[in-house]
């Protein structure tokens, strides 16, 4: 399952394009429908816009950031999310009623990340 070059205005859904989710330092993009279908779902669930910090991650961003070998952003399974105006708790709360798994609050940062790992998990970044 290779990244491939995004095609940034292209949509992924009807929320979100290619060019949102694609890595940031090369514009490669491997995405799972997972994740897209719960990113949309927790979209609607908002009513505001998600924006995206982080999405798919190629090994080298991965390297570049001191990012874990093994994670979820370089299998296209995860993302760093916000919703301006909306509290990192609430955020997470829809998170999860969206059906994400695994979810993680970044208090201080005003994100959280989410993937679908395929267990749950709570943590605090
Ligand atoms: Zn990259």
């Amino acid at each position: 399952m290779g990244a491939v070059k995004a095609r940034p205005w292209l949509k992924l859904t009807p929320h979100f394009i290619e060019g949102e989710l694609a890595c940031r330092c090369c514009g490669r993009l491997l995405v799972q429908t997972e994740l897209l279908q719960k990113l949309e779902y927790l979209r609607c669930l908002a009513g505001a816009p998600v924006l995206v910090n982080s999405g798919y991650r190629c090994p080298v961003h991965i390297g570049a950031v001191g990012g874990a070998t093994n994670s979820y952003h370089l299998k296209g399974m995860a993302a760093d999310i916000r919703v301006p105006g909306l509290a990192v708790e609430s955020l997470a709360a829809l998170a999860e009623q969206a059906g994400f798994d695994n979810i993680g609050l970044y208090q201080q940062h005003g994100f959280i990340h989410v993937d679908v790992r395929g267990y749950r998990a709570r943590w605090d970044g």
